[in-house]
């Protein structure tokens, strides 16, 4: 049932909007018909009694296959973070039945926080099998969410993502890496072709493709051209890292003799299908490529500092005309699910740039147009998400308006950034479903989740172990490359304080 008539809420539209209206919302179809007080209207009510009804929020950027992993590592800088994560040397399948379970944990934890709408960058460890894809997609179908799903693979051998790497490895280990199980791009290619024709459009539009090369440098150009065309031919994003780190600025020097972001506008691949995943080490000729490109910038805030990467120069990408929205990234990098946290360190991290122009800090209103303005720009769906307006998807969070952080209330919009952290989400609306009632799913049985989980939590646990032991035996060059990239100049830094 996508119809639904929402009485008494206090609404606040959009990013734009300064107050609460209060006014009833009827939704038919999973589309918003009208929103006016009074309405009267046959068929299923909710009744708000005054709570505070927001757009649905939007994850611009996860990657779901780290949903097992929360809490499992220290801080580690992202190439040795990945080690443990998408470990080189792996083999084996995964299974669907628990890549199900997986997807649905994180979908579950999203939705009952008011995130409406995510963007999974879906990597395979070690290969990307049509029964994965199937899992994660329908999972999403089932949980009531909206979703766009890529999948993450790299196609190059692993030290050939990285500078000086090949050259500090033993050669048994390079060796190791050469035979690893390695996807192709046709292999790859077959796969978006599945994905696209089983689940772009799936559960009435909820489930859309799109694509992504991970990163430029663990593709090939050929792959990162086949990519593009997808993503024009059906109007897809197409996700891409982009400097992360200090050491993937020191790879674009050292292998394509340019920045990554001059590299990928190089290939023409640069457009505003793209969204570009971090961009942190980027400098004012990046920034202006950027601007020019209608790309958008996926900023993860929490994981970027969890990882030692750095802080991404905020104001300056506005300045540049750069749209930006608003990731957690992963379970393993945030260690949450939770957009509210990422949502409040955007608002306040980029005052650790400092000096007197603190007029350039985020606004409020600005976090929130990245969240949902932004996430809405990246997502490139037809119906308008991320404002409350007639015609647009009926993705909506309820919150209780008595929560802690509207007492009192003196600015809605700076009580979102700044005072609520996710617990105030009371129901939650996806398509003009209600999928999360009274903080309870409708869509997704939670005891059999957990039992689905617990069931296999200590096989979880002792695979963690193994992975620590694996990473082990790589992390020693793995440290003298960061050591390496850090130590060499760059001309600008993101690392801030020391
Ligand atoms: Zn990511």
């Amino acid at each position: 049932m996508r119809d639904l008539l929402i009485r008494n809420g206090n609404l606040l539209l959009s990013a734009a909007a300064e107050t609460l209206v209060s006014a009833d919302i009827l939704i038919r179809d999973g589309r918003i018909a009208q929103i006016t007080a009074g309405i009267t209207a046959d068929g299923p009510v909710l009744d708000v009694g005054g709570d505070i009804v927001v757009p649905g929020l939007i994850n611009a950027h996860l990657h779901s296959p780290g949903n097992f992993m929360r809490g499992t590592l220290e801080g580690l800088p992202l190439e040795v973070f990945m080690l443990y994560e998408v470990p080189p040397i792996a083999s084996g399948a995964e299974d669907p039945a628990e890549v199900r379970i997986r997807t649905l944990l994180g979908a579950a934890e999203m939705l009952k926080l008011g995130i409406t709408s995510v963007m999974d960058d879906a990597f395979f460890v070690p290969l990307t099998q049509t029964t994965t894809i199937d899992a994660i997609a329908g999972a999403y179908a089932d949980s009531g969410m909206r979703a766009t799903l890529a999948l993450d693979q790299p196609i190059v051998v692993e030290y050939e993502k990285y500078p000086f790497l090949a050259d500090l490895l033993p050669d048994d280990i390079r060796q190791s890496m050469d035979t690893a199980p390695r996807e192709t791009a046709a292999g790859m290619l077959a796969h978006y072709d599945h994905l696209i024709t089983r689940w772009h459009g799936a559960a009435d539009g909820r489930i859309a493709a799109a694509v992504s090369c991970s990163a430029a440098q663990r593709a090939t150009p050929d792959y990162l051209h086949s990519l593009h065309a997808l993503a024009k031919t059906h109007d897809l994003p197409f996700f891409c890292h982009v400097l992360e780190t200090k050491l993937q600025r020191v790879l674009g020097d050292v292998k394509y003799g340019m920045s990554l972001v001059r590299y990928l506008d190089s290939l023409g691949i640069l457009d505003a299908h793209m969204l570009v995943i971090h961009a942190i080490w980027i400098d004012e000729a990046d920034m202006a490529i950027l601007g020019a490109s209608g790309a958008t910038v996926a900023h993860n805030p929490v994981c970027n500092l969890r990882l030692g990467s750095g802080v991404m120069p905020f104001r300056a990408l506005r300045d540049a005309g750069v749209p930006i929205c608003l990731g957690t990234d992963e379970a393993v990098s945030d260690d949450s699910h939770n957009l509210w946290g990422a949502i409040k360190l955007a608002g306040i991290v980029h005052a650790i740039a400092g000096g007197s122009d603190y007029a350039g800090w985020p606004k409020a209103a600005e976090i929130l147009s990245a969240l949902w303005d932004g996430g809405a720009r990246a997502m490139r769906r037809p119906e308008p998400l991320g404002r409350i307006e007639v015609g647009a998807a009926a993705d909506l969070a309820v919150l209780d308006h008595t929560a802690p952080g509207f007492l009192p209330l003196h600015d809605i919009r700076r009580a979102l950034v700044l005072c609520e952290a996710g617990r105030a989400v009371r129901h939650t609306i996806v398509d003009g479903c209600v999928v999360v009632r009274d903080g309870h799913l409708t869509t997704v049985d939670e005891d059999q989740l957990r039992a689905d989980l617990a069931r296999i939590e200590p096989r979880l646990r002792t695979e963690a172990v193994a992975l620590r032991d694996g990473a082990a035996r790589l992390e020693p060059y793995y440290r003298q490359m960061v050591e390496r990239a850090a130590a060499t100049d760059v001309g600008f830094t993101r690392w801030v304080g020391r």
